[in-house]
């Protein structure tokens, strides 16, 4: 009963004007969001265990009864991955889609299809609207292409972009060529849509938290692990705690712009990113880090990692213009790596690995729409590496 009416009040938000609808969405306590969210979760995971044969089938293994489930949480070691999506995709198909979205992934050759209907699109727009709405998107305003053909590029309100995770020296290259903000929203071709999106704060991603229940998988001591999520309001094809491979935490603290939806760190790394070698356990924002406030560095690089025979080979590649200050751009971020990684720089001197710059032309890293920042190369040569295995373990939600 009580989930009908929580369930009406937010069809009904989603019916009425924006700035009423989150006034309405934001007087709601906690509480009702999270019973919203059990409901959901209750009837999407009664719907794959009935009638999907690869969630049938795990759950059968595993002996969970899915009557007695209330949150993704209670599903021990229970997880669905990109693999289970290439390998079954057919077994988790229940439902009349209506659209089908194929990843373009860097990870592997194979795509992921994920299938829709036109429904659940439509659902997940007006939680995408709301989004946009709050960062100050009218009815009245023209997307970007449309402006810069009437105006030239001046002047915009916000950018919005999506997808790959852009490092904040680019971020603030673009915010200064455009002279406006640049808000980024957070989604997968599995998730469809936005899982979250920042506000003006830009200071973390506002959960989608009417559409997805998400968990941290396998975290740190510091909360930080894999995102894990479980749609809500899917029927075609729910994926119940779906792999992201984003290592990021959750953030539960209230944000400064006062919006009901709490929110999830920028992500960090992805596992598949994640190299074990001579330099330590390092991923993307460990090269971030290292060339923030490098003078001369342009926003574009890749790590790539190599073994010459006897260790370890961090081949930093940067671009940059060709003006001659390479070598002062070398010794800038040897003295980054330095100052902010101390137990990566007592393996430095210790000759566990090296550490080499190699300046590339702008423009000539990027060859494909993704860059793959962390490469480990030393598969190739014979020498066996070890990548970063998410396994699971425990779940940093009690
Ligand atoms: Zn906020």
């Amino acid at each position: 009963m009580l989930s009908k009416i929580i369930g009406q009040a937010e069809a009904l938000a989603f019916h009425l004007e924006p700035q009423r609808a989150i006034r309405l969405l934001n007087a709601m306590p906690a509480s009702v969001i999270e019973t919203l969210q059990r409901v959901r979760f209750r009837q999407t995971l009664q719907l794959a265990a009935t009638r999907s044969p690869f969630y049938r089938e795990q759950f059968r293994r595993r002996g969970i009864n899915p009557r007695r489930i209330d949150h993704p949480s209670q599903l021990g070691d229970f997880y669905t991955t990109g693999e289970d999506l290439r390998a079954h995709v057919e077994d988790f198909r229940i439902g009349r889609a209506d659209t089908v979205f194929e990843t373009t992934g860097t990870t592997s050759p194979v795509p992921k299809r994920v299938y829709f209907s036109r429904n659940e699109i439509d659902e997940m727009g007006k939680a995408s609207a709301l989004g946009l709405y709050f960062l100050g998107l009218r009815r009245e305003d023209t997307v970007l292409s449309a402006i810069a053909a009437e105006k030239g590029v001046w002047p915009l309100k916000f950018l919005f972009a999506g997808g790959e995770n852009i490092t904040e020296s680019a971020r603030a290259m673009v915010q200064k060529t455009w002279q406006a903000p640049l808000y980024l929203s957070y989604g997968q071709t599995e998730s469809f849509g936005s899982m979250g999106v920042e506000c003006a704060k830009q200071s973390g991603y506002h959960r989608n938290d009417l559409n997805f229940v998400f968990e941290i998988a396998d975290c740190d001591e510091t909360g930080s692990g894999e995102l894990v999520y479980t749609t809500l309001t899917r029927n075609v094809m729910p994926l119940i705690r779906y792999r992201s491979t984003d290592l990021t935490q959750l953030i539960d603290e209230p944000c400064e712009c006062g919006l009901f939806a709490r929110r999830r760190a920028k992500i960090r790394a992805r596992t598949d990113e994640m190299v074990v070698c001579g330099m330590g356990n390092v991923g993307p924002w460990v090269f971030e880090d290292v060339l923030r406030d490098v003078n001369g560095s342009g926003a574009e690089w890749q790590a790539v990692v190599k073994h010459n025979g006897r260790r370890d080979v961090i081949e930093l590649r940067v671009e940059s213009e060709n003006n001659g200050h390479e070598a002062e751009m070398e010794r800038a971020i040897m003295g980054n790596l330095q100052d902010r990684f101390s137990d990566f720089w007592k393996n430095y001197e210790m000759k566990l690995y090296e550490f080499r710059v190699v300046p590339y032309p702008l423009g000539s890293l990027r060859n494909g729409r993704k860059l793959k920042r962390v490469v480990d190369e030393r598969q190739m040569g014979g020498v066996v590496s070890k990548t970063v295995e998410a396994t699971p373990t425990s779940n940093c939600q009690e």
